[in-house]
């Protein structure tokens, strides 16, 4: 690119811009403010000195038109317009944040680096640009809002600037402009940024679309000044007997929101009615305001018939923005629905500027202490938008990212992952070799269950250690495919390097029972144990799941059917149902929590639990899971100060399986019919019962039975077992 320089005359511009941008500042300047502002433009011409925008004009001309955005269009303080005149110095210049800090105090290096902070971040692969720089905002959500209004100021200016770019770059810009920055100004207040914005990405993203609404805009301008005449000579005279000060002006509906509206009413532009407003400005006394507002709504409703379902009072109870207006909808000239927006001069302001505004109309003290009201209720609005500044973000609904959180590495790295994601799928995330090793995780510093949901913004250590395994839980506690698949492949490697191994203990235990271990014999142990495969077999042997003693029952069963099958009985049966409730318990497995999770856990040293004592599990920061009787000595001392990590734990017997069942069923009585019943239960079905009551009345029965059962499909199957006995007329489960 070539042009020629004429830098006395470009030295005079930028002087120009800088004295306009003192002049045009909404908020009035002292001379403190005067002199921050001037050292921040020194600081600035000095730092860019030399540099170039792509359109070739000196760069500090865009530095400049961003402070004049920030003071004037915003309306914010010194420090803002300080900061906006250096936003870019950290970033491309030798100046650094100690440098600024020294200059100009914490305030305006903060923000400038918070600036710097949204440029600088780097690109992590896989992240779509929007999510990329929807992050970026997340991290300054929770700095000086200041930051974020700024940023929205230079991308504004970027956008009115963005023709010198090549064309892959402008779509990126804006498509992120429209997904980002529009929403983020609407929140803010700054209703006409946010107009333009949208309606400057619509130019790029859909040239075609926004360079033919704009020449019809403009072909029927005079039809729409007629009709703005035609509607307002009937209301001035009205206005001027009540010696009401007012204007009367045409609002067109930005270029973008035309767009929308033909998008989701399919209609064409012409087909479009309210594609204007019509504002009535008043001036009036702060004592007056709302009193006038309505006046001027009955002098409008004399004339033109209103709608009554839409009458907005933005007066009596103003927007969360600060917005103030009466908004209403009537039958204007040529039988056509207009809204009529009608706002005092101040209210106006506000809405053009956003909350700033509000406070050029306190008086003394309050209104020195304004912009920083506004910048703290701002920041608090931002934060408390449904709890936090993520919430918030994720309220604008960016279906984009709507599938994705946004987490942290304890170093501070943003890692995005599905929703519902959990630590189990960070730690395969950041890598397989740390999924593979997770011991357990921590969230916020608060030790979690692997199977814990993550939120955007939580900040996730995953502690591992080298004696540790993917076990079959592991797939539960996962969500993304990525972790899911890299545990299965990792269990089924385990699980046939033990199948190997049993496969040898299998043979050995087999071989001092004086039984080898062939094809045919491999068949009838799998069919012995109501296993699939003889994989299933060999692990079963591996893990101890088949041990010594349920072998040596299948030896003796294979040498003797006769005594098998007696065994069989008395093993099956129960001996008396209805005791069983209160057999002895036998506790070998320690569940946590009131879904019975198997966790990792230690006893811990200071109480010795024992299986079958009271306990409770209690999460420790380094530790893991530590379980303590009920009535150690420490419990009262830990509950009360840590509820929050306590966690149930209970003993339970892993072969007793884990879901109690209660039955009812009734039905027509008739001989045998309870030992029909348990036979169903006990024999066909293997499943254990611990409490049976039956009674009968008048011929029908009723019975109740606890069932315990291994799992859904267990049940399922015994309720239809049942149900098909005779006389059975109903099984359900309580
Ligand atoms: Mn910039």
């Amino acid at each position: 690119m070539s042009y020629v320089i004429d830098e006395i005359a470009e030295n005079k511009a930028i002087a120009r811009e800088y004295k306009e941008l003192l002049r045009i500042s909404y908020q009035s300047l002292n001379d403190e403010d005067k002199k921050l502002i001037r050292l921040a433009f020194d600081t600035a011409v000095d730092a860019h000195n030399g540099q170039r925008r792509k359109s070739g004009e000196a760069y500090i001309f865009h530095p400049i038109a961003v402070a004049k955005i920030v003071a004037s269009e915003i309306g914010l303080d010194a420090t803002s317009i300080a900061a906006a005149l250096m936003h870019d110095v950290i970033e491309d210049t030798k100046y650094t944040r100690e440098d600024l800090e020294r200059m100009f105090g914490p305030t305006v290096a903060k923000i400038v680096d918070g600036l710097t902070k949204i440029a600088h971040l780097s690109l992590d692969a896989g992240i779509s640009h929007q999510a990329e720089n929807f992050r970026k905002m997340l991290l300054t959500l929770n700095d000086d809002v200041r930051v974020i209004i700024i940023k929205i100021a230079d991308r504004y200016h970027n956008m009115l600037t963005m023709d010198s770019m090549p064309e892959h770059k402008q779509l990126k810009i804006a498509s992120e402009t429209l997904f980002i920055y529009a929403p983020l100004a609407h929140r803010i207040g700054l209703y006409n940024i946010k107009t333009a914005l949208e309606d400057l990405s619509l130019k790029y993203t859909d040239p075609d679309i926004y360079q033919e609404i704009l020449s019809k805009i403009k072909e029927s301008k005079s039809e729409q000044n007629q009709y703005i005449e035609d509607f307002s000579s009937v209301l001035t005279q009205a206005l001027d007997k009540e010696k009401i000060k007012y204007q009367i002006k045409g609002r067109p509906k930005s270029i973008f929101s035309i767009r929308k509206k033909m998008q989701s009413q399919g209609v064409r532009y012409e087909e479009i009615y309210d594609k204007f407003a019509i504002r009535i400005i008043y001036k009036a006394k702060p004592e007056q305001e709302k009193f006038l507002a309505w006046k001027i709504y009955s002098m409008v409703t004399d004339h033109y018939t209103p709608n009554p379902v839409r009458l907005r009072d933005w007066i009596s109870s103003p927007k969360s923005t600060g917005y103030e207006a009466l908004h209403i909808t009537v039958m204007g000239p040529k039988n056509r629905w207009v809204e009529v927006q009608i706002r005092s001069e101040r209210m106006h302001e506000i809405a053009e500027k956003g909350y700033a505004a509000h406070f050029k109309y306190k008086h003394g003290d309050q209104k020195e202490k304004g912009i920083d009201l506004w910048l703290n209720r701002l920041q608090e609005a931002l934060e408390n938008a449904n709890g936090n500044a993520i919430d918030f973000v994720e309220e604008f609904k960016l279906n984009l990212y709507a599938k994705e959180i946004f987490v942290f590495t304890p170093k501070g790295d943003l890692k995005s992952l599905p929703k519902n994601s959990t630590p189990l799928d960070f730690a395969f995330h950041v890598h397989t070799e740390i999924g593979m090793k997770t011991r357990g995780a921590k969230v916020n510093g608060k030790l979690v269950p692997l199977n814990t949901v993550l939120k955007s913004g939580d900040q996730v250590e995953i502690i591992t250690s080298d004696t540790i395994k993917p076990n079959p839980n592991w797939v539960n506690y996962a969500t993304t495919a990525r972790a899911i698949s890299r545990i299965k492949s990792a269990l089924k490697e385990e699980r046939r390097t033990i199948a190997e191994q049993g496969k040898e203990i299998l043979r050995r235990k087999l071989r001092t029972q004086k039984i080898k271990l062939d094809e045919s014999m491999v068949n009838k142990l799998v069919v012995y144990f109501k296993l699939k495969t003889s994989l299933d077999l060999f692990y079963q042997v591996g893990v101890g799941t088949i041990d010594n003693h349920k072998l040596k029952e299948f030896s003796s069963s294979y040498n003797n059917t006769i005594l098998r099958f007696f065994k069989e009985k008395i093993r099956r049966k129960p001996k008396s149902p209805i005791l069983e409730d209160e057999a002895p318990q036998v506790y070998d497995t320690l569940v946590f929590g009131k879904e019975g999770d198997r966790l990792e856990y230690t006893l811990s040293p200071c109480c010795n639990p024992i299986p079958g004592d009271d306990v409770f599990g209690f999460i420790t920061i380094k530790d893991g899971i530590k379980v303590h009787k009920r009535n150690c000595p420490n419990a009262v001392a830990l509950q009360a100060q840590y509820a929050y990590r306590i966690i149930q734990a209970q003993w339970i017997d892993s072969a007793q399986q884990d879901f109690p069942v209660d039955i009812k069923l009734s039905g027509i009585d008739h001989l045998g019919l309870v030992s029909q019943v348990t036979h169903v239960i006990s024999n066909t079905m293997n499943v254990n019962m611990k409490k049976i009551s039956f009674s009968t009345e008048g011929g029908t029965f009723e019975g109740s039975i606890r069932v315990v059962v291994d799992n859904n499909e267990t049940l399922a199957k015994l309720l239809k077992h049942l149900g098909q006995l005779k006389g059975i007329d109903k099984v359900v489960r309580i």
